[in-house]
């Protein structure tokens, strides 16, 4: 191979960096040139971005059924199933649990809310909160094929568990589907290598687009807001999954982190973690070195129901809408927060913007204005692009730590600075 090409990774670098540019170069132009906006902006920077996002998503569903139905099938029994399925939920709970209890800290320490303005206020309408019972009842499918149709995970992996499990029972017959299942989740992961090549450019479309429009004066007005969040994004991303994964895995973080490049990249430009699926897996079995057998599982189940990076914003904002209506929570309120944001998570697709829709429920849980959203509405994008990176990180630490606890880990590949580096 030629040795001078520039890597996947660094290409996908450079669409975003050039978009981001670009885009910055459109705002400026727009007041004076109308067909920018017309055919550049609206017309081909949209049509390559959408399409990007769309061939995304098109690989969540199959790639879904069919890693996770070869991934059960090839479980020797039933009780490392449960005690799979266990540890992950665990896990997933108590670092969301975590997650926000630093931010909450963080709210409070730096007080972003103090003295704000309120008169930008508008009303915002606050959805409820679906029950716990609702959302387990809501897992099970009545029909496969319209879970799939409506690419409703947690119902995909239930049925792709039971009918991984079916195969494993079935004896001959069992044997004849799961090799063919092993073939079709073999061309599965083609498909999502030739995708993942026109990155780039849907990347550099997404970056360009967004940041012709992006509100920057919004984000001037609530610095405080932006940084304390942004912050607390970052301290948990870097240091605190640091050192569970040291502590729990015994292998370096800085590699683990390193090798997050390509998923972060595809998080934080789709805003979406769903649309990342396909990405975090490649990573997490291709490069971290984890079975399939783990990570089919962990990581669509994460992109589902873990949001770290989510329950960040939420602590912060909910400390910062209290600030700034001047409203005191009690330390019972604080367990509310905890408690609802956590369990909010649980049940709500991770697709661009839908921590604000959570964050209605968690603010009407302890009585605080809905309101209060209006006011951070306007900086969400640029930080739903930082904390979706967050919440596929944590989707990957719990991937690595599970794996490694099943001695379902290549630590070898783990260990190999260019294992699983896209080809071609
Ligand atoms: N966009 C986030 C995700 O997909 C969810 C959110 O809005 O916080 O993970």
């Amino acid at each position: 191979t030629d040795k001078k090409k520039l890597s996947l990774t660094s290409k996908v670098l450079l669409g975003m960096s050039l978009g981001i540019v670009a885009g910055f170069i459109f705002r400026t132009l727009l007041a004076e040139v109308a067909f920018v906006q017309e055919y550049l902006v609206n017309g081909l920077l949209q049509v390559g971005g959408e399409i990007f996002i769309a061939s995304l998503k098109m690989l969540v569903v199959p790639l879904i059924f069919v890693s996770l139905v070869c991934g059960t099938s090839s479980l020797k029994d039933l009780s490392t199933l449960g005690r799979l399925g266990g540890k992950t939920l665990a896990f997933y709970l108590v670092t969301t649990a975590i997650a926000i209890s630093l931010a909450l800290l963080m709210g409070n320490l730096f007080k972003p809310g103090d003295g704000v303005d309120l008169t930008t206020a508008t009303s915002f309408a606050a959805k409820e909160a679906p029950s716990l019972g609702d959302v387990i009842i809501g897992m099970f499918p009545t029909n496969p094929i319209n879970s799939m149709a409506q690419g409703n995970t947690l119902q995909i992996i239930v049925f792709a568990v039971l009918f991984g499990i079916a195969i494993s029972l079935a004896g001959k017959p069992g044997e004849r589907i799961a090799a063919l299942f092993g073939d079709f989740n073999e061309v599965i992961m083609k498909l999502v290598t030739l995708l993942m090549n026109v990155a780039p450019y849907g990347v550099f479309c997404l970056m360009a687009q967004l940041f012709t429009s992006l509100g920057l004066d919004a984000i001037v007005n609530l610095m405080e807001y932006f940084l304390v969040l942004a912050g607390t994004l970052l301290l948990h991303g870097l240091v605190t999954y640091s050192i569970m994964f040291r502590a729990l895995t015994g292998l370096n973080p800085l590699t683990f982190l390193k090798k997050m490049e390509d998923a972060v990249m595809f998080a934080f430009s789709t805003a979406s973690s769903n649309a990342t699926i396909p990405v975090t897996m490649e990573t997490a079995t291709r490069r971290m070195g984890v079975d399939n057998r783990i990570a089919a599982f962990t990581v669509p189940l994460g992109a589902t129901i873990n949001m770290d990076g989510t329950a960040i914003m939420q602590g912060v904002a909910t400390a910062f809408i209290a600030q700034a209506f001047n409203i005191d929570l009690s330390f019972n309120d604080y367990l509310m927060v905890i408690m609802t944001a956590t369990l909010a998570s649980v049940g709500t697709a991770g697709v661009p913007g839908v921590g604000l829709i959570m964050l209605a429920m968690v603010l009407s849980q302890v009585g605080l204005p809905v309101e209060g959203i209006a006011l951070i509405i306007g900086v969400d994008r640029l930080l739903d692009m930082i904390r979706t990176a967050v919440n596929i990180t944590g989707d990957s630490v719990v991937t690595c730590i599970v794996g490694k606890s099943e001695g379902a880990m290549d630590v070898a590949r783990f260990n190999n600075p260019d294992a699983g580096k896209s080809e071609e």
